[in-house]
């Protein structure tokens, strides 16, 4: 009887840390009412251009530019203001991300613009860390 409540334990402790690696590790920590986090898991749906294991990317539903796509990490954070040491090598691969798929649709030698929207006067409306790629037109500089 012992033995087997032992093993019992033994396997709820196994499962318990296998699932909680594979969460962290999967950067698939979620946010609930996070309407970014419910396009990652499919409950709201979106048009995808690139996804991997770290960040996915999708059109904007209201775009600003020929081309206006979002990219996000899967992880769950704020924003920029909320970003940690531990966030530098997702940072680094939303931007490397987005420069890849403004070379992939081919107007990154005409140029382009990356927007990371921070806190309410950075005019940000979605608190889910995420970079605006927008290209296809001339954009001014300072924005509004
Ligand atoms: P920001 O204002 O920087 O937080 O950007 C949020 C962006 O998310 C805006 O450009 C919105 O148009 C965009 N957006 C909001 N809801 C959706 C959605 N369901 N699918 C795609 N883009 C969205
Ligand atoms: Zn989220």
């Amino acid at each position: 009887m012992f033995a087997a409540g032992h093993f019992l334990f033994c396997l709820f402790t196994f499962y318990f840390c296998f699932f909680t690696f594979r969460l962290y590790n999967n950067h698939s920590v979620m946010s609930e009412n996070c309407l970014f986090c419910k396009i990652i898991d499919g409950t709201i749906p979106s048009a995808r251009v690139f996804e991997d294991d770290v960040c996915i990317a999708f059109n904007d539903i209201s775009p600003q530019a020929p081309t206006h796509i979002l990219v996000i990490p899967r992880e769950h954070f704020d924003s920029l203001d909320k970003a940690e040491t531990g966030h530098k090598e997702t940072l680094g691969h939303l931007l490397l991300t987005a420069a890849a798929i403004a070379r992939e649709k081919g107007f990154s030698e005409d140029g382009y613009r990356v927007v990371l929207n921070t806190n309410a006067d950075g005019g940000q409306t979605v608190f889910h860390l995420h970079v605006h790629l927008l290209g296809g037109r001339q954009f001014i500089f300072p924005p509004g």
